[in-house]
Parts: structure tokens; C-alpha cells; sequence
């Protein structure tokens, strides 16, 4: 496989990036610290708006509380929540009423149809040599009131759109199953047609829906996927309810949608056809974006059961588990009967909306978002986050109250069907599109808040400095008088405060592929092996992660800042330099990608880069000390400069989209379907499928943006 893959956070798939080692940092970023700001100032502001500004952000910081944002998430973890659900319908309403009891405006619902799934019955036994029922259900612990889930008997534990099927047939074992896994299968000549493969959930981290896309690709007759305890478990160290990890019987669900194929374009309701008395009724031919075998997710304690019988070979180098057996392939002799009776039906996905009206550029909008629906509880993911977002309204709520109303608009944001298939956010960006081109500044996410105490940011390049200059600025409650930047560099193996690059498969994902905005994601890290399982819930959040929610405070009221920041800076802290730099690293790695059958040169996309560069660094400078030395800047000038500055992300897409995947628009970034990151999307793609002729024509696209993002800048900087 190329080498230039690395595995990037996602957002339904929320978590499991965080065990592993990211690649993919801004290289310029690395090595480059913060701009050296003198007392008192921060990028983007002129000396005259400081005061107010410092003055305000004093005030918001000052809001969040952890007994208000336990109170929020206690209220919204009470329940399962998932997409669809009544109670999920019933947090939109409380999350509604808290936007405008906190003062926020034009708080309303945006609805989408949309095809969801669920569990209705599972039945997964070993047929043979023994016949032996898994449990399929995640144990209680009489002190966590939530864990008495599964005594009632309708919740089952699912993979969302696998189609309902019974069939018996031999288990093969495919490690995480990734392309290189079952590329290992091939080589050992073991066939998966006509049987169940078991894949682990990570290993290294591959979306769960690919994995399923590779086996049904393959003739496989259905998918386990299963927890390993190396990966999430008590291989990694104390599991609840006495520490984070993940317990023997925990299930993590998920959807398996193949995304790929459809997203952003097919319409959510599929292949769905609405009939003229308003229902819906599932059309003839199902859209080849839903998976057509069936899949389920499992427990190490239940796939410990399949794995000990297998025999075949001894499994290879990295693909044994934490399990206490040695891993075998293959195929069989263990036989598993499996029946899934999973059901689909369409239903209203239910976003939350509210603005806080800007004073100076109110056409121009700065967005965060988080999405509501979870898969059950959702304590962590995305209950925190929904919670942090009710207090960053508070926040912004108060200080318009008190006089502070920001510079440009804010636009909150509560998405649902986050885990579904991004249905919320992607449904809203579609139907604000032309609003968005023109007027979207910056979209920033947030999935979880805080597991942890680890600050962990990523963003587009033209953000990263902006990320860690405003993470000095919030105080860190593990170091006394030091703040969440000096925690973040102190926690890093490089020493740096490492900005992670964004490749979509969470929230932002439209924002960034499809319009072109720059986006931050942001979360706090700790230890956590309890994702999309019903132990991911209030007494989790409470007891183990972050008892007192403190961690949970502190990203909220990072948050808070870096919204009223860009919100309310005369010229918006967007530094291009770095984001030269990272396309410049971009044409290098591409050039070095290992296994290339013949050299790859982008000596023409090359030139304008460094020409991007060089303006960049010009505009960079004769801006910081503009705002040094002016002490006013007419709106309507900062206005234009501002919309310029937000257009050069925009002059890195184009309007065709990748060839495949039409809506990913963007030619720096985009996600393969494992969801690792792709630089050059389409010289990449045009790689993996050998078609050398496109390439020049994909590197015209790039010589185009960058050579317009050098004309944006050029104006920019006679405009000031
Ligand atoms: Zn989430």
C-alpha cells in the first residue's frame, strides 16, 4: 500500500484514532512556532479593539461552569439517543429552549428525510464443532444505573444498514480489515467467498464500513467486527468500571454506510420513494451505498469464543491480538450461524440552529457545530460536546447581554445523524451552499469534548498558528498558571504543540471538501475504550473520565474563545504561509510516495506554490504591522480584505470534484474510504489507478489555485 496513507481522526467513528500515532502534521507547523505576539496582543486585532476585546474575552471565559455543563449532560445522557428516536426529537427541543432562554437568535429546526437503520433482533451462534449462543449484550454494573440496558430485550447491538439476513457459514479471520489485510489473505490463498470474516475494529484504524465494502467485495457472506481488548481493552489498562478501558462483554455499534459512493449527492432518503399521501416505501433497486451482506458488531468476550476454534495457519506478524491463545486464519472449521433482523425506515433528521447577530460584517459567518444524536448514551461522544456547545451559547449569550455583540455573525449549530452517515451537517451545507461560498468564514467541530486532559486540535493550515496562539490564552487545570498551549506541547512526544491535519469524516467534512472553508476540530484526549458502547454514558463521563469536568470546562471555553476570536478580529488571523508550506510538502510527498512504477514530477504545480508563498509571507508582514501601527481600519475595507482572505481556501477547490467522488471538491485534502488522508486527491487517485495522462491535467488544477490564491492575497494586501 502507499506509503503516503496515514489515519486520521474521525468523528462517528469518532474515536478511534486516538490509540493510535498520527501522521499527517502540518510539517511547517512542526518547526515553527506561534507568531510572537508583544503583551497584550493577539493576531488579527488592532491595538484600538484590543481592550474591548480583552475585556470581553474575560467575561466569556468566565461563564462555563462544570456544575452547569453536568447538569446539560446529565439531562442529555439520561436516555439512548440515536437519530430518529423519540428522545433524540426531545433533546432537540431542550437543546432549542436553551438557545433561546440564553438569548441566542432565529433558534429554529432544520429537517431532512433521511434512511436510518436499527437493530430489531441478533442471533449469532457457533454452529460447529460445538453448538454454543453468544451473548450479544454488554453486562450490568449495578452501581452504573445506565448499564441495565440490555435487560430490556429490544435494544440490540447493530451495525446501521446492514440488510437483515440468516445464513451458516466458516469464519476466516482478516486482522482490522484493511486493504493490507486482505491484500495478506490473498498471499496466504485464502479465500473469503462464501464465508463470515472477522475483523478486529482497529488496528491500524480503518472505517468500519470499508472494512465490511472489502469483505462483501469479495464474495464474503457476512462481517463480525469485534473489540479487541489489544486495541480497547484491558490489554491497554484498567476497564470500567474501575478505569477507562473497555470491559470484556462492550460492543461498539456503528453505521457501515458506504459513504463513498454517494456522499453529499444521493439524496439521504436512497433509494426511498415518497408517495403522494406523504409515506415513504422502499423503491426496487437498493442504492449501492447500503451494504448488501450482513454485518454485526461484537464483544472480545463473544469473538473470544469464534477466534479460540479456528485453526489454519498461525496468524502473521501484527495481526495477533490481546486475546490469551495464539490467532489463527482459517478458514474454519468453526461455523457460525448468524441472524440479523435489522429494519430500515425514513425519518426527519432534526438540526438545532441559532445565530448571534454580528455588529460590523453581519453577512459574514463564523459556524460550530456538534452533532447530538448518539448511538446510545452517548457520554462522551457526542454528549460532552453537545453540552460544551449549551455553554459556549451561555457564554456568547451573556456577553451580548452585556454589551459585547461580535463583529461578524456566529452561527451555532446542533447536528443530528452525525452517526448515521454526517446526514445533519452535510443536509445543511447543501441547502446553504450559495450562502456559505460567499459568506462562510470558518467552521469549527466539536464531536467529544473532553476524555482527557490532552488537548488535541487539528485544522487547515491557514488556522494552525491561530489554534495555538488562542490555546494560550485559556488557563490549564493540570498546570498551575499555565495554559492549555503549555499542556499540549509539554504532552507531545515532539515537543511541539502538533496541529493535525483534517481529511474530513466527521461534521466538518462539507464545510471543508465540498465549500472550501477553513475548519478547526478540536477534542480532548484521555484514555478510552468504551466508544459507541452503552458504557460510554453519565457515570463513565462522571466517575472515570473527567470527574468534576474539569477537562470538559476548560474545552468549552476554548471553544468559546476561539469563536468570539474570529468573530471579532479586524483581519481574520488566516496564515497562508503555512498553508503553502503544508502544498509544497504535498507535491514532495506525492513525489516520494514508495512504489511508484515510475517518477512523479510537479515541477509546474511546484512554482506557483512558491510564488503563493512568498506573497503569503509579504501579506503576513505588512499586515502585523499594520495592525501594529493603525489604529482604525474603515469596515468596509476590512470587510473586503476579510472575504478575500476567506476566498483563497475557496480558490482551492474546483467544481468537478474528484472523479468518483464528485462532492469532495478539495485539491489538497481528501479522505480515502478507510478514511486516511489523502494529499492531492487527484493526482493521488489517478496513481492508485494508473492513469498517468490525467495527471497533467490535475496539476494545471493546482498551477490554477495556487496562482488565484496568490491574486486574492496580492489584492488583499493593496487593499489595506
Ligand atoms: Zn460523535
Amino acid at each position: 500500500m502507499i506509503e503516503l496513507s496515514v489515519f486520521p481522526r474521525r468523528g462517528d467513528f469518532s474515536r478511534p484514532w486516538k490509540w493510535l500515532i498520527l501522521g499527517g502534521l502540518f510539517f511547517l507547523s512542526n518547526c515553527s512556532a506561534p507568531p510572537v505576539q508583544g503583551p497584550g496582543k493577539i493576531s488579527g486585532f488592532l491595538s484600538s479593539s484590543l481592550q474591548s476585546q480583552l475585556e470581553s474575552e474575560k467575561l466569556i471565559l468566565s461563564v462555563p461552569t462544570s456544575q452547569q455543563f453536568g447538569a446539560h449532560l446529565l439531562y442529555l445522557t439520561e436516555e439512548p439517543h440515536q437519530t430518529g428516536s423519540p428522545r433524540n426529537y426531545k433533546l432537540a427541543e431542550y437543546v432549542r429552549d436553551c438557545f433561546l432562554e440564553y438569548g441566542l437568535e432565529k433558534v429554529h429546526f432544520h429537517d431532512t428525510p433521511a434512511l436510518l437503520g436499527f437493530g430489531r433482533s441478533v442471533l449469532v451462534e457457533i454452529a460447529e464443532p460445538v453448538k454454543k449462543k453468544l451473548k450479544m449484550v454488554e453486562d450490568p454494573y449495578p452501581l452504573d444505573k445506565d448499564s441495565g440496558l440490555y435487560a430490556d430485550h429490544s435494544v440490540v447491538p447493530y451495525h446501521e444498514y446492514a440488510p437483515s439476513a440468516e445464513i451458516t457459514a466458516e469464519v476466516v479471520y482478516a486482522n482490522g480489515g484493511s486493504p493490507e489485510d486482505f491484500a495478506e489473505l490473498d498471499r496466504l490463498g485464502i479465500e473469503v467467498k462464501g464465508r463470515i470474516v472477522i475483523m478486529r475494529y482497529s488496528n491500524p484504524y480503518s472505517y468500519r464500513g470499508y472494512k465490511v465494502y472489502l469483505a462483501e467485495s469479495r464474495g464474503a457472506a457476512g462481517s463480525i467486527i469485534y473489540s479487541d481488548p489489544q486495541d480497547d481493552g484491558f490489554f491497554r489498562g484498567e476497564t470500567y468500571p474501575l478505569g477507562p478501558w473497555g470491559p470484556p462483554s462492550h460492543i461498539q455499534w456503528g453505521g457501515i454506510v458506504y459513504d463513498w459512493f454517494g456522499f453529499g449527492i444521493t439524496p439521504f432518503t436512497f433509494h426511498w420513494q415518497k408517495q403522494d399521501d406523504g409515506t415513504w416505501v422502499e423503491g426496487p433497486n437498493r442504492n449501492k451505498a447500503l451494504p448488501r451482506i450482513p454485518s454485526v458488531p461484537m464483544s472480545h468476550e463473544d469473538a473470544s469464543e469464534i477466534l479460540r476454534l479456528l485453526k489454519g495457519p498461525a496468524v502473521s506478524v501484527g495481526w495477533q491480538g490481546g486475546l490469551p491463545f495464539t490467532y489463527h486464519v482459517g478458514p474454519g472449521p468453526v461455523k457460525v450461524h448468524l441472524k440479523v433482523d435489522n429494519v430500515e425506515k425514513i425519518a426527519l433528521m432534526r438540526n438545532v440552529m441559532a445565530i448571534v447577530r454580528g455588529s460590523q460584517e453581519p453577512d459574514k459567518w463564523v459556524i460550530a457545530g456538534n452533532h447530538r444524536d448518539a448511538w446510545i448514551y452517548g457520554g462522551l461522544d457526542p454528549s460532552s460536546g453537545t453540552a460544551a456547545l449549551l455553554e459556549v451559547a451561555r457564554a456568547l449569550g451573556t456577553a451580548v447581554k452585556q454589551g459585547f455583540r461580535p463583529r461578524r455573525t456566529i452561527v451555532l449549530a446542533n447536528w443530528d445523524a452525525e452517526e448515521d452517515l454526517l446526514g445533519g451537517s452535510t443536509s445543511w451545507v447543501n441547502d446553504n451552499r450559495a450562502k456559505l461560498l460567499q459568506d462562510g468564514v470558518v467552521y469549527v467541530n466539536l464531536d467529544s469534548a473532553a476524555s482527557g486532559p490532552e488537548f488535541d486540535g487539528g485544522s487547515t493550515p491557514a488556522l494552525a498558528d491561530f489554534l495555538r496562539e488562542t490555546a494560550k490564552a485559556v488557563a490549564h487545570p493540570d498546570i498551575p498558571g499555565g495554559s492549555v498551549y503549555d499542556h499540549w506541547v509539554k504532552a507531545s512526544t515532539s515537543g511541539t504543540a502538533e496541529v493535525n491535519e483534517i481529511v474530513g469524516a466527521t461534521d466538518y467534512t462539507a464545510f471543508q471538501e465540498n465549500i472550501g472553508m477553513s475548519c478547526i476540530d478540536m477534542t480532548f484526549d484521555g484514555p478510552y475504550g468504551v466508544y459507541h458502547s452503552m458504557y460510554d454514558d453519565y457515570f463513565w463521563m462522571s466517575h472515570i473520565g473527567d470527574p468534576g469536568f474539569r477537562y470538559n470546562v476548560t474545552c468549552t471555553q476554548l471553544l468559546t474563545l476561539i469563536l468570539w476570536r474570529l468573530a471579532n478580529a479586524d483581519i481574520l488571523p488566516m496564515d497562508y504561509s503555512n498553508y503553502a508550506g503544508s502544498a509544497l510538502n504535498a507535491i514532495e510527498k506525492i513525489e516520494n510516495m514508495a512504489g511508484l512504477p515510475k517518477k512523479i514530477r510537479l515541477e509546474r504545480a511546484r512554482k506557483p506554490a512558491r510564488r503563493w508563498l512568498k506573497e503569503a509571507l509579504a501579506w503576513e508582514k505588512k499586515a502585523r504591522r499594520f495592525l501594529d501601527s493603525e489604529v482604525s481600519l474603515d469596515p468596509n475595507r476590512a470587510s473586503e480584505i476579510n472575504s478575500l482572505l476567506m476566498g483563497i481556501e475557496r480558490a482551492l477547490t474546483e467544481g468537478e470534484g474528484l472523479k468518483s467522488r464528485p462532492f469532495y471538491k478539495h485539491l489538497i485534502y481528501a479522505p480515502q474510504p478507510t478514511y486516511r488522508t489523502e494529499l492531492l486527491p487527484r493526482i493521488f487517485e489517478a496513481i492508485k489507478a494508473q492513469e498517468w495522462n490525467d495527471i497533467p491535467r490535475y496539476e494545471e488544477q493546482l498551477v490554477q489555485a495556487f496562482d488565484h490564491a496568490s491574486r486574492l492575497i496580492r489584492r488583499a494586501s493593496r487593499r489595506l
